[in-house]
C-alpha cells in the first residue's frame, strides 16, 4: 500500500521507539520517557500532544498497569489513536441527499488544492458519481487551465470563468446552477489561495459560500481545507484562520509521500477538532487515500 511507503520519513523517525522500549525496565523509566519525548517532538507531534502522551505513559507505568516495553508501545499507539478518533470525528465525506452535493476546496497556493480536487473528483467519479468541476480560483491566471487539465484527465465536466476578471462567486454560482439543472451528483469548487494574510481572500471565500447557499439553499456539504504536509506544525495558524472564517468540515493533508513529519497530523486534529478525510501521497490520479486512523498509526509505529 502506498500509504505505508508514504510515511517512511515519519516511520524512520519513530523506528527508534522500538529499540528504546525493548530495553525498558522500571528503573530506566525516566530516561526512556525523556528519549521518547524527544523522538515524538522530532516527528512533529508538537509539545502539547507529546507531553500528554508521555505523562499518560508515565502514570500507567508507575501504577503498574504497563509492565513491559511491548505493553508500553501498544499503549502509545492507542493513545495516539484516541487523539485521532476523538469527538466522533467522521472521516468519510458527508454528502447527504441533496443534489447536487457541493464540495468546496480551500487552502493556500501551492498546498495541493487543485491536484487534490482532481484526485478526489477521479475517486468520486470512479464510484459512479456525475461530477462537475468549478474553476473558482480566478485570481491565479494558470489555475483554471490546470483544473481543465484535471477535468480532461478524469473525464469530468467543468465550468470556468467568463470575461476579463471573473468573480469566483459567480463561477461557483453558475456551476452549482448547472449542476442542479443538469442532474450532477457533485459540484467540486476550486477556490483561490493567495496568501491568507490578504484578508480579501477570506471575504471572497465567504462570498463563495453564500453564492452556493443561494442556489442550493444550504451550505456546501463539505468545505475541505488542503494543508501541505511538509510544512508540519507551521500549518496550524493558517488552518485556524480558515476554520474561523469559513468553517472547515475536513482536512486533506498532502505530500505525505515526501518529507512530511507525520506527527503533525495528530496535532492538527487535536488542535482544530477537525477530522482528516484524505491524504495525498503523490501527484497521480490515484494518489489520494481516505484517511484511516488505525492504518496510519500502524504505519508510523510499525
Ligand atoms: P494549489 O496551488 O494549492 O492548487 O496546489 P497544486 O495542486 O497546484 O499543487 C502544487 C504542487 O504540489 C504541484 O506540483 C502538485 O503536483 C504537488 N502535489 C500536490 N499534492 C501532492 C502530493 O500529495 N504529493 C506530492 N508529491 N506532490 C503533490
Amino acid at each position: 500500500e502506498k500509504i505505508f511507503s508514504g510515511f517512511t520519513k515519519t516511520r524512520d523517525n519513530l523506528a527508534v521507539v522500538d529499540e528504546l522500549l525493548l530495553y525498558w525496565n522500571l528503573a530506566e523509566t525516566d530516561r526512556v520517557l525523556d528519549e521518547l519525548e524527544e523522538v515524538l517532538l522530532v516527528a512533529d507531534f508538537g509539545p502539547k500532544i507529546t507531553f500528554r502522551i508521555v505523562d499518560k505513559l508515565r502514570e500507567d507505568i508507575l501504577s503498574g498497569k504497563l509492565k513491559s516495553g511491548a505493553e508500553i508501545k501498544e499503549a502509545l499507539k492507542s493513545i495516539v489513536l484516541e487523539f485521532l478518533m476523538k469527538k466522533g470525528n467522521k472521516t468519510e465525506l458527508q454528502l447527504g441527499f441533496r443534489k447536487p452535493a457541493v464540495i468546496m476546496i480551500v487552502g493556500v497556493n501551492g498546498g495541493g488544492k487543485t491536484t487534490s480536487l482532481g484526485k478526489l473528483a477521479y475517486r468520486l467519479k470512479s464510484e459512479g458519481a456525475k461530477v462537475l468541476m468549478a474553476a473558482g480560483d480566478t485570481f491565479r491566471a494558470a489555475a483554471s487551465d490546470q483544473l481543465e487539465i484535471w477535468a480532461e484527465r478524469t473525464g469530468c465536466d467543468i465550468v470556468v470563468g467568463e470575461g476579463e476578471k471573473p468573480k469566483a462567486s459567480s463561477v461557483l454560482s453558475r456551476a452549482v446552477k448547472r449542476g442542479k439543472e443538469q442532474g450532477y451528483d457533485i459540484v467540486m469548487c476550486d477556490t483561490s489561495g493567495r496568501l491568507h494574510t490578504n484578508y480579501s481572500l477570506m471575504e471572497e471565500l465567504i462570498a463563495c459560500k453564500k453564492a452556493v447557499a443561494k442556489v442550493v439553499s444550504g451550505a456546501p456539504n463539505e468545505i475541505l481545507l488542503v494543508l501541505d504536509g511538509t510544512t508540519g506544525l507551521n500549518m496550524l495558524p493558517q488552518a485556524r484562520e480558515f476554520n474561523d472564517v469559513v468553517g472547515i468540515s475536513g482536512l486533506i493533508l498532502t505530500k505525505l509521500d515526501g518529507s512530511a513529519r507525520g506527527g503533525c497530523v495528530v496535532s492538527v486534529v487535536d488542535e482544530l477538532g477537525i477530522p482528516v478525510k484524505f491524504v495525498g501521497v503523490g501527484e497521480g490520479v490515484e494518489d489520494l487515500q481516505p484517511f484511516d486512523a488505525e492504518a496510519f498509526v500502524n504505519a508510523i509505529f510499525s
